[in-house]
C-alpha cells in the first residue's frame, strides 16, 4: 500500500510530498521546508514510519530545505542532482537513477531549465511523478535567475515529462493558486506557455519577458540550500524548546483545545 501525503508550506506556497511504502514502513520526502519540520517529523511518527530519505528537486530560492534539519531529527539520508553544486549530501542523483523506499521506487529524470540542477521524481508504476519547479499546474517555473534556461525547460518538459503517460498525476513545488494536481494530458492540452501547439520560440520569448521581482528570501535560502539546509555555524540548531519532553502532533493548536473537540 502506498501512502501519499501532499504538505503545504503557506509562506512560500511551497507543496513538500511524503510517500510510502506502507507495508515495510519506509519513507522519502520531497521537498521538505525547514520551518515545517516539526509538523513532518510529528506525521511520519504518527504514522509509524521510517524516514530513509529526503530528496530535493532543487537548490530552493524562496525557502530553506528542511533536509539537513530531518537527517538531524530522523537519521535519513538527503539526495539531490549531482547537477546541483550542493555540499552536505549523502547521495547525487543523475538520470534513471532509482532511489528505493521499501518496495518501492522514484526514478530521476533530469527536467534542467529552471535550474541546471533540476529533477523530476517518477514513480515506479508512473501513474505520478514530482515536477518541482520544471512544470506547474497550467504554468512552469521561472527562468530568470540560478542558469535559469528556458529552452532547456522546454526541452525537458517536453522530453523527460509529456512522455510519461497521459494519465500520469503531476505535483508541482508550488502552486499560488490553490491547484494541487495535474495530469501529463492535460497540460500537454491547456497548458498556455508550452502546451498545444506553442513552439519552443514562442516559450522562450514568454518566459524572457515575465519580469517578475526576485524571491523575498533568494540571498537566504541559496547559500543555505547549498550547504542542503545546514546552518552556516554547523552548530546543531534546535527548534525544540529543551526545557521539556514535549511531544508534538501534527495537528495544529493547543492539545487541550483538540481534546476538547473529540
Ligand atoms: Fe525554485
Amino acid at each position: 500500500m502506498l501512502v501519499f501525503r501532499q504538505l503545504f508550506d503557506p509562506p512560500s506556497s511551497t507543496y513538500t510530498y511524503l510517500l510510502a511504502d506502507g507495508d515495510r514502513g519506509a519513507a522519502i520526502i520531497i521537498d521538505p521546508v525547514f520551518e515545517q519540520v516539526r509538523r513532518d517529523a510529528a506525521l511520519i511518527e504518527e504514522l509509524g514510519l521510517r524516514l530513509v530519505f529526503a530528496l530535493e528537486t532543487h537548490v530552493h530560492a524562496d525557502h530553506v530545505t528542511g533536509a539537513w534539519l530531518l537527517k538531524e531529527r530522523m537519521g535519513c539520508r538527503i539526495a539531490l542532482a549531482a547537477t546541483s553544486g550542493a555540499a552536505g549530501a549523502d547521495r547525487y542523483l543523475v538520470q534513471d537513477d532509482v532511489v528505493t523506499f521499501g518496495e518501492r521506487n522514484v526514478q530521476i529524470r533530469q527536467t534542467p531549465g529552471h535550474t541546471d540542477g533540476c529533477l523530476s521524481y517518477v514513480l515506479d508504476d508512473r501513474s505520478m511523478a514530482f515536477t518541482g519547479d520544471c512544470l506547474f499546474v497550467r504554468g512552469t517555473g521561472r527562468t530568470d535567475f540560478q542558469q535559469g534556461d528556458p529552452h532547456a525547460m522546454y526541452r525537458s518538459i517536453h522530453e523527460q515529462i509529456f512522455t510519461l503517460p497521459d494519465l500520469c498525476l503531476l505535483y508541482p513545488a508550488h502552486d499560488y493558486r490553490g491547484l494541487t494536481v495535474t495530469s501529463v494530458r492535460e497540460e500537454r492540452r491547456f497548458n498556455p506557455r508550452l502546451g498545444g501547439e506553442i513552439g519552443e520560440g514562442d516559450f522562450t520569448g514568454y518566459m524572457n519577458n515575465l519580469r517578475l521581482a526576485h524571491p523575498k528570501k533568494l540571498d537566504v535560502a541559496v547559500p543555505a540550500n547549498l550547504q542542503c539546509g545546514r546552518p552556516e555555524n554547523g552548530v546543531g540548531i534546535t527548534t525544540e524548546p529543551d526545557w521539556a519532553a514535549l511531544r508534538r502532533r501534527s495537528e495544529p493548536g493547543p492539545t487541550a483545545t483538540m481534546d476538547a473537540q473529540t
